[in-house]
C-alpha cells in the first residue's frame, strides 16, 4: 500500500502517521525528519539545508527531490510507503506523480487530514519530540499524549526518553512561514494536495484533525481498510 499524507504542521499528520505505519506495515518516509537525521548527524546535506529550516522556508527542490525519489527507491519502501512532508508545492507534486508513473509504482491513497490554521498553531507550540523515536507523540497541552515526569524532568510517555523541542517549532514567525506555504492554493502545499486530488488512480480520503487523535485514526483506519 503506497499513501500520500497531507496537513499542516500541527494537524497530527505525524502522530495518525505513525499509527499508519504500525498498522499496515508501511515504511514512514518523513522528509522532514531525514533532514532533522541530517541536521544533528553533521552531513552535508544536512548543512545546506539548516539555515532554510530553521527559517520555515522550503529546502530547495534540487536537494529535496532528488532526496525523496532516492529514498523511495530504497529495498524497505518495496513494502509499501506512507509519504508525509513530501510533496509540498506543485513542482515536487508534479515531479514526484511523473516519477512514479514512469517506475510503474501505483498510489494507493492521498489523505489530507485538515485543521485551522490557528488550532494548527497552538498545537505546534506545545508539542516535544522523543530522541529515541520520532514516532513516540508527546505533547504538553494534550492530556491523552501529555509527557510523564520523572525525577523532576518531563520525559517521553511512550519510553521514558529525553524530550526535546525542535527550534522551529518554537519560533512563531518561523510557524508563520510553514503555514503560509501550507495554506497557499496556487503554488504551494495547497496545490499539491489539489493536484493529487485530482489524478485519477488514488483513493482521497479527507477528515478533520481538529478530534482527539483516536477519534481521527478511527476514521481514517475506516476509509483505509
Ligand atoms: P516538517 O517536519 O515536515 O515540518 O519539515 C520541517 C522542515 O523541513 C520544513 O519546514 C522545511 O524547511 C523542510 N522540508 C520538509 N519537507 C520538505 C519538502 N518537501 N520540501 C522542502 N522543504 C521541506
Amino acid at each position: 500500500m503506497n499513501i500520500l499524507i497531507f496537513g499542516p504542521n500541527g494537524s497530527g499528520k505525524g502522530t495518525q502517521g505513525a499509527i499508519i505505519q504500525k498498522k499496515y506495515g508501511v515504511t514512514h518516509v518523513e522528509s522532514g525528519a531525514i533532514f532533522r537525521k541530517n541536521i544533528s548527524g553533521g552531513t552535508e546535506l544536512g548543512k545546506r539545508a539548516k539555515e532554510y529550516i530553521d527559517r520555515g522556508d522550503l529546502v530547495p527542490d534540487d536537494i529535496t527531490i532528488p532526496m525523496i525519489l532516492d529514498r523511495l527507491k530504497e529495498d524497505d519502501c518495496k513494502k509499501g510507503w506512507l509519504l508525509d512532508g513530501f510533496p509540498r508545492n506543485q513542482v515536487q507534486a508534479e515531479t514526484l506523480h511523473k516519477a512514479l508513473n514512469e517506475a510503474s509504482i501505483k498510489l494507493d491513497y492521498v489523505v489530507e487530514i485538515g485543521l485551522d490554521r490557528q488550532i494548527a498553531k497552538d498545537r505546534i507550540m506545545g508539542r516535544r519530540l522523543c530522541v529515541n523515536d520520532n514516532n513516540h507523540p508527546n505533547h504538553v497541552f494534550i492530556d491523552a499524549i501529555k509527557p510523564v515526569e520523572k525525577e523532576g524532568k518531563i520525559v517521553c510517555r511512550v519510553c521514558g526518553g529525553e524530550l526535546k523541542t525542535r527550534a522551529d517549532d518554537q519560533d512563531e514567525a518561523a510557524i508563520g512561514k510553514r503555514h503560509d506555504i501550507y495554506y497557499d492554493t496556487k503554488t504551494g502545499t495547497m496545490a499539491a494536495v489539489n493536484y493529487f486530488k485530482n489524478v485519477p488512480g488514488p483513493k482521497v480520503i479527507t477528515v478533520d484533525g481538529a478530534p482527539p487523535i483516536g477519534e481521527v485514526s478511527e476514521k481514517l483506519m475506516a476509509h483505509l481498510a
